[in-house]
């Protein structure tokens, strides 16, 4: 079922409380990257846009949740929010539900925007407090859910919020909209070939993904660290590398699904070894197979490069996760880079292809191929429960189309 969404919903002279994820990266009151804010746009644009008056909600960080804090401040979002946005936005008090913020929320005319203070500033956002709720729920006719890097989580303003407005209209917003396209729609009924390509830091991070996508794909490729703990347990010399030793068994027990599936799994065949992990180690060498002791698995290898691109390229539907090697290190960001690369031109040729993890993100952006991928998702752990098949309560209970 899909649920219906802000364009549809008329807005004009309505108060539009709009939970967005604007947990960006900010250092010394500067903004690191603004992707999160920027993909907030269409959302916020069709509201004001058709004489809505936008009242954004998000968290910052991690606050001690007593109270206001100055590094946690939403402050610079707001100032950066307004130059994108072209008009000014508001940004009323030091607390999200004071007297000031309620007075300046009454006093918006149509067509304006405002962002409250940080929601974390209160313990009881957290808490999914519904009290706490209940003094945000007073300041909107209408609620959205755009906050897609947040849904997974059942916070106040995520959950409470939407419920103690029901009888009012409850939509998702636009991002969270093509989120849930390309990241659970369109894997439900893929092109195919449809190829998973994993890696990233850990196994225990990505078996959900594994055991939702198996079964609805055609190939599985694993590189990055994770691919080590299904070395050890195709019963390989691991060296130095790191290994989840309490997550063999099921990486054993994947192995054995895929064979029984018929599903071609590929596990890193070759690896970039270093005894230390640093960019400036002199001693790199490649392995085959087996890993000599002392030395640590820091990318795929050229083998391994080749066939995942030759796999790739023949796909119609790809989901990528998690970086193939220490793609930080310029020693060992080769792989990393082959299969950004191969996801771009199958992408070109024709085929879906959607980017999920905070990390795999960064890298396809320092790639500069961003734009040549279908959908980059803005979220690390919703990306991730989501491509594991969970549902999100934050969603559920929005209004059906
Ligand atoms: P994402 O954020 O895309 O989901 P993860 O957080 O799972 O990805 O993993 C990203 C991290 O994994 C990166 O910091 C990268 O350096 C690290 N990594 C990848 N391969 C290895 C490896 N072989 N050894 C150690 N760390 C690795
Ligand atoms: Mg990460």
């Amino acid at each position: 079922m899909s649920k219906k969404t802000i364009p549809n919903l008329d807005v004009a002279g309505k108060r539009v409380l709009i939970r967005v994820d604007f947990n960006v990266p900010i250092k010394d009151g500067v903004i690191g990257d603004d992707r999160r804010i920027r993909a907030a746009l269409p959302t916020i644009r069709s509201v004001v846009e058709r004489g809505g008056r936008a009242i954004l909600l998000s968290h910052l960080g991690r606050p001690e949740g007593a109270g206001y804090e100055a590094g946690f401040s939403l402050k610079p979002v707001a100032e950066r929010l307004s130059e994108l946005l072209g008009k000014p936005v508001g940004f009323p008090d030091t607390d999200c539900v004071s007297e000031a913020s309620a007075a300046a929320v009454k006093a918006m005319g149509d067509g304006e925007a405002l962002l409250l203070e940080n929601l974390r500033f209160h313990a009881e956002e957290k808490k999914g407090d519904g009290a706490f709720a209940a003094k945000l729920a007073g300041f909107g006719d209408v609620y959205v859910n755009d906050a897609f890097g947040t849904s997974h989580r059942p916070d106040a303003s995520m959950v409470a919020l939407p419920k103690a407005m029901q009888g009012k209209p409850r939509v998702s917003g636009m991002l969270v909209d093509k989120e849930m396209r390309y990241l659970s729609k369109t894997l439900a009924n893929p092109a195919r070939p449809f190829v998973v390509v994993l890696g990233g830091a850990k196994v225990s991070d990505k078996i959900g993904v594994i055991e939702n996508l198996m079964p609805k794909s055609d190939a599985t490729l694993i590189g990055g660290a994770m691919a080590y703990t299904f070395v050890e347990a195709l019963g390989k010399r691991v060296g130095d590398s790191r290994v989840e030793r309490d997550k063999v068994v099921v990486a054993k027990k994947l192995i054995d699904e895929a064979a029984r599936l018929d599903h071609d799994m590929h596990v890193a065949s070759d690896h970039v070894c270093s005894t230390q992990m640093s960019a400036t180690s002199g001693d790199i060498e490649v392995f085959e197979d087996h890993i000599k002791d002392g030395f640590i698995g820091l990318d795929i290898g050229p083998k391994t490069q080749s066939e995942f691109t030759k796999v790739i390229r023949s796909a119609k539907t790809i989901v990528w996760n998690g970086p193939m090697g220490v793609f930080e290190m310029l020693p060992f960001r080769v792989g990393t880079k082959v299969v950004a690369k191969a996801i771009a031109d199958a992408t070109d040729k024709g085929a879906t292809s959607v980017v999920g993890g905070g990390d795999s993100a960064a890298a396809i952006e320092a790639f500069e191929l961003s734009d040549r991928v279908t959908h980059v998702s803005t979220g690390g752990g919703a990306s991730l429960e989501m491509l594991a098949g969970k549902k999100f309560e934050s969603v559920e209970l929005l209004d059906e189309a």
